[in-house]
């Protein structure tokens, strides 16, 4: 059965709450004294309601004393504040790596709390919690090491599409790596090959194997475009442009199709080198992307200080746009602001209908995510693309 514990000091409140819960077959206990949290035996319960605004101990003092104590259990929040509140508690608590739930947003029919007493989908928990077998960075180094050598890492394309007329604009390359037959993902293995030393090596693999499956694209359909990731401290190589003139020479592919992503992950001083970089790419014709836009330490500060043609909406804005306001506000204006700077936006991680419209009606017409096509092997994207030009009665090919 599930044991739930409820952290408010409304008696009212929770006298409602427990009876509400019993209802639905499970147990849960009440503190209405938040420090004595402390003195409780917590592994027997499953799941932690706090509410936010208490006082001498609030919700957020709780929070940090669960990631203390490496509390594994799940955690709701619950307050009759406004909605950024929280959903900024929702962010903390996944800051602290703790197993977030849901927010309940007092007052709240009995229907919600279906949801409190279920179980959190196997890809939440998977999430939140790091499998004991993961291998270490060390071993995870030196096997990424071998597989860039030997050219293992696999390159998949996933469609950028106009909204509006659904044509395909271009790809976007991303890199992928298994190591014995376990996927690895993205997020795990490039800030491993930035703080090793792996990353221009690591590119100059993703940059090869793009190139030759693009160029085999653009045979069969002229005009797509091809976005490719680059980590921010590769613009410290000042060799870079001329690599890559030599890679798009050597596979006939013009400059003007090829964007670079720029994925800032560290923070990045004001930097001559960077910027006579940036500057030589643009004057090759290249374009170049600032990625995550909104999301990294200084997108603003890249903007302002790089020649940049398009902005990248990061994912985490893009899919909240229907439920939360803030990013709506913070999407249209990223959105308003590029068009008078006269740059591209591509939205990305748009995984529902309900998305696409939002994002149409706020005059963002590119757009990217699982909605249209998950990134695929490259090799399929001639088949994939002749499909949904089908599927789509469409006869010009972009
Ligand atoms: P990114 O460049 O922002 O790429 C978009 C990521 O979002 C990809 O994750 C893609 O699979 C995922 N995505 C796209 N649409 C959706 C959606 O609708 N829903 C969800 N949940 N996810 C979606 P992926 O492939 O795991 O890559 C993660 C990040 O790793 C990339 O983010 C990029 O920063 C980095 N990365 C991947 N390949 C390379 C590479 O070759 N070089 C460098 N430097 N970084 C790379
Ligand atoms: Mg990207
Ligand atoms: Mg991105």
């Amino acid at each position: 059965m599930n044991n739930l514990l409820l952290i408010d000091d409304d008696q009212d409140f929770s006298e409602f709450f427990v009876a509400a819960i019993n209802s639905k077959g499970a147990n849960c206990q009440v503190l209405s004294e938040p420090k004595k949290i402390i003195n409780l035996n917590l592994e027997a319960i499953d799941h932690i309601i706090i509410d936010l605004l208490m006082p001498e101990f609030d919700g957020l003092q709780i929070l940090r004393f669960l990631k203390e104590i490496d509390y594994r259990g799940d955690i709701s929040v619950t307050s009759g504040q406004d909605q950024s509140l929280l959903d900024s508690a929702k962010e903390i608590c996944q800051l602290h790596k703790l197993s977030f739930h849901s927010v309940l947003k007092k007052p709240f029919d009995l229907s919600t709390l279906d949801t409190i007493t279920k179980k959190k989908c196997v890809e939440q928990i998977k999430n939140n919690k790091i499998a004991p077998t993961e291998p270490s960075d060390s071993e995870l180094t030196t096997a990424l090491k071998t597989a860039i050598d030997s050219q293992c890492l696999d390159v998949y394309f996933q469609p950028k599409v106009n909204m509006s007329n659904s044509l395909i604009t271009g790809f976007e390359a991303l890199a992928r790596w298994s190591l014995n037959g376990k996927f690895i993902p993205p997020t795990r293995f490039i800030p491993l090959a930035e703080s090793t030393g792996l990353i221009n090596k690591l590119t100059q693999v993703i940059v090869e194997k793009s190139l030759k499956h693009f160029a085999r694209i653009q045979a069969h359909h002229s005009k797509p475009s091809l976005s490719i990731n680059f980590s921010a401290l590769e613009l410290n190589t000042s060799n870079l442009p001329d690599l890559l003139k030599s890679k798009i020479d050597q596979y006939q592919v013009a400059s003007e199709r090829i964007t670079l992503e720029i994925t800032e992950t560290v923070f990045l001083e004001k930097n001559t080198l960077s910027l006579e970089v940036l500057t030589r790419l643009r004057l090759m014709g290249f374009k170049l992307s600032i990625d995550d836009f909104g999301a990294g330490y200084s997108s603003v500060n890249m903007l302002q200080n790089g020649p940049f043609t398009e902005l990248k909406i990061d994912r985490a804005f893009v899919s909240t746009i229907h439920c939360n306001e803030q990013s709506r506000i913070i999407v249209q204006s990223i959105v308003e602001m590029a068009k008078r700077l006269e740059l591209s936006v591509v939205a990305e991680g748009i995984e529902d209908k309900i998305t696409q419209d939002g994002l149409t009606k706020m005059n963002c017409l590119i757009g990217q995510g699982y909605f249209f096509s998950k990134p695929m092997p490259a090799h399929l994207v001639n088949d994939w693309l002749t499909n949904w030009y089908k599927n789509n009665n469409l006869t010009t090919i972009n």
